[in-house]
This record gives structure tokens, sequence and C-alpha cells, in this order.
């Protein structure tokens, strides 16, 4: 009884949440503990710092002046541009950060849409220049687990513009619940139970595209052809311990294709994925 009434008094969790509008998406961050406060805080120092450094449209940040041929990167910076070269081997090329020019030309950046014709691709695609869109949300994800393992707190579930980062457990000790959200609709097609400091990213052809004359093109592309790819799949989840691999490779198991990317899982003990394809069928 005695038990009972001081856990029927114990004082509820501290709890933070904050939206913010960081990386050209929202971001929801949800902490729990002690230090949820410092630590929110110090999350979204990290966010905006990140999107200062790493931004493709701010002629201050970082990956311009890369891209000018100026700036120098700190070591932690450099390390974060080793392991996405890494990881562009890792997958034979298919994330390819240095992907900018033939971003640029379909519109992407500044939503200018426009298709490109053949010969300024084949241009665009000689010219090497950083773009870490497709990596860095991730890499957030990653850095925010650190940042988290200093505070006293015991959970935490963020999401980075759709890149799930969980942090712990929930309350009642079982795992988070992430919906994977289907491609055709509002609702989701199943959840993924996760638990501890986990990445769940997805990246599918429904997020940003546009159509001309009847056609879709969206933003994830063949760095062989620099073309949106069109190999029957609708969108592909990692789960991850790591968040940058994860979202590296989200968009290279989408650029392999579901053969090529099945293979890469099975020579790999670092993540799982869900293939959602365009007739309907999973693969889990
Ligand atoms: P999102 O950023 O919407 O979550 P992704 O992680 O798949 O989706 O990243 C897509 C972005 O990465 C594109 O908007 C573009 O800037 C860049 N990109 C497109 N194709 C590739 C590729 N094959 N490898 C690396 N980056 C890419
Ligand atoms: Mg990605």
């Amino acid at each position: 009884l005695i038990l009972s009434l001081l856990v029927g008094c114990a004082p509820k969790e501290a709890s933070a949440q904050k939206s913010l509008f960081c990386m050209d998406t929202v971001m929801d961050l949800q902490i729990w503990g002690k230090d949820c406060q410092e630590a929110l805080q110090a999350l979204e120092t990290m966010l905006l710092e990140l999107e200062k450094t790493w931004s493709v449209s701010d002629h201050n940040s970082l990956l311009s002046a890369l891209n000018r041929g100026e700036g120098k990167p700190n070591g932690e910076q450099q390390a974060f541009m080793e392991k996405a070269m890494e990881l562009h081997s890792r997958t034979n090329g298919a994330f390819d950060p240095k992907l900018h020019h033939v971003v640029a030309l379909w519109g992407f950046y500044d939503k200018n849409y426009r298709v490109p014709d053949p010969q300024e691709l084949a241009l665009a695609l000689q010219e090497e220049a950083w773009d870490m869109g497709a990596v860095v949300k991730g890499y957030a994800g990653l850095l925010s687990t650190q940042i988290l393992d200093r505070y006293e707190v015991s959970r935490a579930i963020l999401n980075l513009g759709g890149n799930i980062q969980t942090y712990g457990q929930k309350a009642d000790g079982t795992d988070w619940n992430i919906g994977i959200q289907d491609p055709a609709g509002e609702g989701y097609v199943g959840t993924l139970a996760v638990s501890g400091a986990m990445a769940v990213v997805t990246s599918g052809d429904y997020q940003r595209y546009f159509i001309e004359d009847d056609r879709l093109y969206h933003h994830i592309l063949d760095p062989k052809t620099g073309i949106p790819v069109n190999n029957g799949i609708n969108s592909v989840t990692v789960i991850c311990a790591d968040g940058t691999v994860a979202d590296a490779l989200s968009t290279a198991l989408f650029v392999m294709g579901l053969e090529d990317g099945l293979r890469l899982w099975q020579r790999s003990e670092d993540f799982e994925a869900v293939f959602l394809m365009k007739n309907g069928t999973i693969y889990a």
C-alpha cells in the first residue's frame, strides 16, 4: 500500500518539447528527464550550427566556401566529409555527396524546377561539388545522441524532418513504435518497434518532386545519369544505430534498387531495411 501511495505521489517526470524550422524542414524535439531543458537547448544550438555549416543556399556556409575552392573544415567537419566519402565507396557510388551541380540543374534548391537537357546533365555530372542533403539530418541524429549522453535525460524522441531518432525507452519500458508512411495515402503501412539510440530514416519519391508534362520528377538522382531514379521503389526505410549511415543508406538503397540493395544488406551487419514497392509489395 505504501509503495503504491509513493508511486502515486511521485512527481511527473520533467519534459521539454520544441518544434523548429531547420535545414528547410520541420523538426520536433521531445526530451524527458531532469536536464531536459538544458539538453533541448544544446540540441537546438547543434542543429542550427549544422544548418549554418552545410547549407547549400547560404553563401557564407562552409559548404558554399568549399564549393568555391575556399574554406577549411575543422576536425569534426573533416571527419563528417570523410565518413560521407566512405559511404560513397560502400554503396558503389549510389550515395554521392558531390551531386551539387546536378541537383541545382533540376531546380531542387531554389524550387525553380526544370528538366535539364542531356548535355547540361553530362557537364554537371563532371563538376563535383558538395551536397550533404542526403546525410546531414542523419548526422544530426547521431550528434543528438552524443549530446543527450552528456545530460541527465531518460529518453527522447526526435523527428528531424522525417528522420526519426530515438533515445532510451518509453516511460513504461516498452519500445518506441515508429510508423512507416504509406506513400499512397495518409496513414501508415506498418510500425517498427525500436529501443535505445536508434535512427529510422526513410527516403521516398513522394516527398520532394515536381510534375512536368504529366511526368513526376523526384529528388533522388542516379549519380550515373543525373536523372531521378525509377526502379519500382516507392520508399526505403533504414534502421541503424548510426544516423549518418541510416540516412546515406536509405538514399543509396533507393538508388541501387531492390536486388543490389538486398545484396548490400546481406553482406552488412549494421542495419535493417524496409522497401515499399510501387506495386504494393513490401520487403522487410
Ligand atoms: P530527404 O533529404 O528528403 O530526407 P534523402 O536523404 O534521400 O531525402 O536526400 C535527398 C537529397 O540528397 C536530395 O534533395 C539531393 O539534394 C541529394 N541527393 C539526390 N540524389 C542523391 C544521391 N544519389 N546521393 C546523395 N545525395 C543525393
Ligand atoms: Mg538520406
